[in-house]
C-alpha cells in the first residue's frame, strides 16, 4: 500500500489518497502528536523528562514547513519549530487515518 497523492487541504491538515482509493484526512496536530521519532516516542518518556505542557506552546509546533518523500516507503516532515526527525512510513500514516470508516473498524478500547 502506498500513497498516490499527498496534498495539503488547508492551514491545518493534509489528505493522503492511497493506491486502493482510500482517502485519509490527517491534521498536522495529529501528525505531530504521533511523531514516530525516538525523541517524541522513546527514551525521553522513560527518563520522565517528557513535558507535553511545555511543548504545546512552542511556536510552530503544529505548522508544516516542508514535507519530503524518503525513499519509497516514508515521508519526512519538517515542523515550524525545527523538529524534523520523524519518519512517517506509509503503514504508520495509514494507521493514523481518522476517517469514519477506519474509526469504526478500529477496536473500541
Ligand atoms: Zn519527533
Ligand atoms: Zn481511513
Amino acid at each position: 500500500m502506498k500513497p498516490v497523492l499527498i496534498k495539503q487541504t488547508g492551514a491545518d491538515g493534509l489528505s493522503i489518497t492511497w493506491d486502493d482509493h482510500h482517502i485519509s484526512p490527517l491534521t498536522f496536530k495529529l501528525l505531530r502528536d504521533e511523531c514516530p521519532c525516538a525523541e517524541c516516542k522513546g527514551e525521553t518518556v522513560l527518563l520522565h523528562s517528557y513535558q507535553p505542557q511545555a511543548q504545546v506552546h512552542r511556536p510552530g509546533r503544529y505548522e508544516l514547513k516542508s514535507l519530503q518523500q524518503v525513499g519509497s516507503y516514508a515521508i519526512q516532515i519538517t515542523w515550524g519549530d525545527g523538529h524534523a526527525t520523524g519518519l512517517y512510513s506509509w503503514q504508520y500514516l495509514r494507521g493514523l487515518c481518522a476517517c469514519n470508516e477506519c474509526r469504526m473498524n478500529k477496536p473500541s478500547s
